[in-house]
């Protein structure tokens, strides 16, 4: 099965952190729309950020056997 990790970079400090999600396709295409709330651990912010775009600006895409 293959998972993808979501990553989200910080538009403030520009590190990447790990939002925490991971999905399989089928729940990225029910969530494709879904906006995310996180709690930054480099800027104390909160960012809230769309799937599709944490998608394609950071999805680390793994397997799992
Ligand atoms: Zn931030």
């Amino acid at each position: 099965m293959t998972v993808a990790c979501l990553l989200f970079t910080c538009p403030n400090t520009n590190r990447k952190m790990p939002t925490g999600v991971e999905m399989d396709v089928q729940g990225l295409r029910a969530h494709w729309k879904s906006t995310l709330k996180l709690d930054c651990p480099h800027c104390a912010d909160v960012h809230e950020v769309c799937v599709r775009d944490v998608y394609l600006n950071g999805a680390v895409v793994i397997s799992i056997d």
